[in-house]
């Protein structure tokens, strides 16, 4: 058989066959490659010649890249709070398992490529400005160091997909170590026995936390534990790049602490704690500073859909993991206020008055997210504090927050090397901002694919000062700002 070396049958198929649907080879007669990321392709030993026939229909799902089926993977979820007992890959499809440079496997999955038994009403498409939205946000995600979903590949279909406007359509590629939700382990619990559950979970403990199998009954409490970690240190990341996931629902987040689909996710321009982008999140759910909450409820869903697997007795599980989940407060606060603390060029010490001061200031202020913190950094590092003051509505409140820096840190001539150097590597110059990621998708589906390239290349070495980018530093015009994004689209 004709495959693309590398790319091998997913594991997930050894799982029992109640926990995804084989799906048939898809028929895309015209799809071609958009875009492929070169980098991650060298990454994962891939051959894939974009003008090759058998790249194209490999990433399109037309071709099995190896024995396998392909595979949409079944799960449940809360959205929005609510229960959704039936979700699954609805417009995606798990193609195979790629291997890194350090040895550990990635999933291949491709979104947009059409209908499985999951997609109840809908048409299983993507189009192309979803597909771009994501490749973009993702990649940038990766640039500044936070874990997530990679996009390995865009290619167009040559179809037209209907939403409110015709719209171009795409699949995009993209690679997770594993794309396992709290909703995966949901929909186990409610449909299947015990031993499901089980092999589900060792699954999971094998691809992600292969050590914990030595751990015996204990190890399913670990697993929850490292789950619970790993969002807490990822949460804790997002917010102190102003970001947004938008729409946290239980089968949105994964075990393995990679940030998966970027729907109504956002990353802030001017501040304020409790801004929302999706423009269904009518109540603030998944605001941006109410995230780390939202993620110990979802913690919770998934240690009710385990709990069959911890010791006997229902006191006992319950307790079980009362323990796994009471880490993750402590977690989260020190991740968060190590981040923001390292950001400010913060001593070390109990900072948490001046944090709360200076995000209230921020946001009275109107301050943009990342542009405050560059300005700080250059200012750390001999610029002109004037760029501080000049990023806050007024000069006084700019003055004001300033001269209350500079008394908690001693001003920048008290900043250590190290503190200094230590901004610079968290206080990114470029984030993907929505108004220049709506320009380069409006542009991409115009059949323009220079503003995707120009911004994705300023995306991917984000905490670097680089002249050529400046023109991406700039926040939006009043005129550009966008409000509002969308999932599903
Ligand atoms: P998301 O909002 O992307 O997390 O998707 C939530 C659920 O809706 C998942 O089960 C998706 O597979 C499904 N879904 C989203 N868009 C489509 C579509 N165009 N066709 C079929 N299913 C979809
Ligand atoms: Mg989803």
């Amino acid at each position: 058989m004709i495959m693309i070396a590398n790319l091998t049958n997913p594991p997930y198929a050894t799982l029992p066959s109640d926990l995804h649907a084989a799906l048939p080879l898809t028929e895309f007669p015209d799809a071609k490659f958009f875009e492929l990321n070169d980098a991650l392709r060298r990454e994962f030993s891939l051959i894939l010649d974009p003008s090759s026939e058998i790249a194209v229909k490999t990433l399109s799902g037309q071709l099995s890249g190896h024995s396998g089926a392909l595979l949409a993977m079944a799960y449940a979820g809360h959205q929005f709070g609510q229960y959704a007992p039936r979700l699954g890959d609805g417009r995606a499809m798990l193609i195979g398992d790629v291997t890194d440079q350090s040895g550990l496997a990635h999933e291949l999955h491709l979104k947009g490529s059409g209908l499985t038994p999951f997609s109840r009403g809908g048409d299983g498409k993507a189009t192309l400005g979803a597909a771009v939205r994501e490749y973009l946000i993702s990649e940038a995600m990766a640039g500044l160091g936070v874990a997530t979903s990679r996009s390995l590949a865009i290619l167009t279909t040559g179809e037209t997909i209907i939403r409110e406007t015709p719209k171009p359509g795409a699949i995009l590629a993209r690679t997770a170590r594993s794309h396992l939700r709290v909703g995966t382990f949901q929909y186990a619990r409610a449909n299947h026995d015990t031993e499901t559950l089980r092999a589900l979970a060792d699954f999971a403990i094998e691809r992600l936390d292969p050590e914990l199998m030595d751990a015996g009954e204990d190890r399913y409490a670990q697993m929850l534990n490292r789950v619970a970690e790993r969002q807490a240190e990822l949460i804790a990341q997002w917010m102190s790049f102003g970001f947004i996931h938008g729409v946290m629902n239980t089968d949105n987040m994964t075990l393995s602490g990679e940030t998966i689909d970027y729907g109504p996710c956002a990353f802030m321009d001017d501040f304020h704690p409790a801004r929302v982008f999706s423009s269904i999140d009518y109540y603030g759910r998944y605001a941006w500073n109410k995230q780390a909450e939202i993620g110990l409820w979802n913690l919770s869903r998934l240690a009710e859909a385990i709990l069959p697997l911890f010791a006997n007795g229902e006191d006992d599980q319950i307790k079980a993991a009362e323990i796994a989940l009471k880490d993750y407060p402590d977690r989260f606060k020190a991740a968060w206020t190590g981040a923001i603390g390292r950001k400010l060029g913060l001593p070390s010490g109990d900072q948490n008055a001046f944090i709360t001061a200076t995000l209230t200031a921020f946001m009275e202020a109107k301050v943009d997210f990342t542009r405050v913190f560059t300005a700080l950094t250059r200012h750390a590092g001999g610029g002109d504090q004037s760029a501080v003051i000049a990023e806050f509505e007024t000069p006084e409140q700019g003055k004001t927050w300033l001269a209350q820096w500079e008394a908690v840190t001693g001003g920048r001539d008290a900043l250590s090397e190290d503190t200094k150097a230590a901004m610079r590597t968290v206080n990114p110059v470029r984030i993907a901002r929505n108004h220049q990621v709506e320009a380069a998708i409006e542009a991409a589906e115009a059949g323009d694919k220079a503003p995707f390239e120009a911004l994705l290349l300023a995306l991917e070495t984000p905490f670097e000062e680089d002249s050529r980018f400046e023109a991406f530093e700039a926040a939006p015009q009043p005129d550009e700002v966008v409000h509002q994004t969308f999932c599903g689209t």
